[in-house]
């Protein structure tokens, strides 16, 4: 193995920058030259590579985003596609590929693997989603940014008497709304993993409100419904008002927590380890503190899930 490649794709993330670093440190450490793919698969497609040096990844490791740039890529789903990518890997005499991204990216990744390209991942989205690591670099700085947002809104729901709904990221998974609303103290988390129940949650208000209680918030996660149609529902079985707030965009940005910077150092040089071992189509991961490998397969056929008894922690926090 003399050249490995680098990508970011799907959804950027906090921390990415400290992977991609730790990526071309450590394997021109090992005497390896890298090269990095702008915009994913994408790029890729497109031959959009430039090398990386240990200079050029400087001053990168606190900045959010990803200097590689990041993208969806539909031409690469499918069977000719990946062809492609591999023909422009193999013309820029790329002997392995690392690739820092989600679910989706590792499918993509395994495609590349299955046809002989050795392949590792790395995981790298805010929604923590991805089985075989306890954490996806960029989850701990979108829920400290969601957290941020949420303590401002408890100083002016408190202040007014009101109830807030605040939505989150995580369409398929709740991780930042759980972690968001045990650590902001809010009543309520609804979560796409947890089926939906409006009398529930009104009768939750009830409760809070017998209780003296004059404000109160809710966190939903995006892929329950949007804040917007949650509040319709709550008007109109419990008759409360409320105001919503829809975090977006801000909680994928920012400059990666400590946290997210040493899980994406850690990672990215995991990753090249594995490689320099002989592993491939495996995801680089951190479990119970240590590094650790899993076939990429793993990382979407087990389905990771929120630790559902923080569900209950929060209920008995609230009441
Ligand atoms: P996030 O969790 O942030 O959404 P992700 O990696 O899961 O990140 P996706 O949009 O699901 O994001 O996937 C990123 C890209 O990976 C897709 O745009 C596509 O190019 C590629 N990809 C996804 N699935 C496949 C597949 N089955 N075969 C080939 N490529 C795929």
């Amino acid at each position: 193995m003399k050249r490995i490649a680098v990508l970011t794709s799907g959804g950027d993330a906090p921390g990415m920058n400290a992977a991609i670093r730790a990526v071309t440190r450590v394997a021109i450490y090992h005497g390896l030259d890298v090269v990095g793919i702008r915009r994913g698969y994408e790029g890729l497609l497109d031959g959009d590579a430039i090398p990386l040096t240990q200079s050029s990844v400087g001053g990168i490791i606190h900045h959010g985003g990803t200097i590689l740039r990041t993208a969806r890529s539909e031409r690469f789903k499918r069977s000719e596609g990946v062809t492609e990518g591999l023909a422009r890997l193999k013309g820029m005499d790329v002997d392995a590929l690392i690739v820092i991204g989600g679910e989706g990216s590792f499918r993509g990744a395994w495609e590349l693997e299955k046809r002989g390209l050795p392949t590792v991942g790395v995981p790298g989205t805010i929604d923590n989603d991805c089985a075989g690591t306890d954490e996806t670099i960029g989850y701990d700085t979108a829920v400290n940014t969601a957290l941020e947002a949420v303590k401002k809104l408890r100083d002016t729901a408190s202040s007014h008497d009101r109830l807030f709904i605040i939505e989150v990221m995580g369409r398929n998974s709740g991780f930042i709304a759980l972690q968001v609303a045990l650590a902001g103290g809010a009543e309520c988390a609804l979560l796409p993993e947890v089926p939906f129940d409006v009398e529930k949650v009104c009768q939750k208000l009830n409760y809070a409100k017998k209780r003296g209680k004059t404000h109160s918030l809710i966190i939903v996660a995006e892929g329950v419904m949007s804040a917007q149609e949650l509040a319709g529902k709550i008007l109109d079985t419990g008759g409360y008002e409320s105001r919503i707030t829809v975090l977006g965009h801000i909680q994928r940005g920012g400059s990666p927590t400590a946290f997210d910077a040493v899980l994406g150092s850690r990672l990215g040089a995991h990753a090249v380890e594995a490689l320099l071992e002989g592993k491939s189509g495996v995801m680089a991961g951190v479990t119970c503190g240590q590094v650790t490998t899993c076939p990429l397969p793993e990382t979407w056929e087990n389905k990771k899930r929120p630790d559902l008894s923080l569900l209950e922690l929060l209920n008995a926090l609230s009441i």
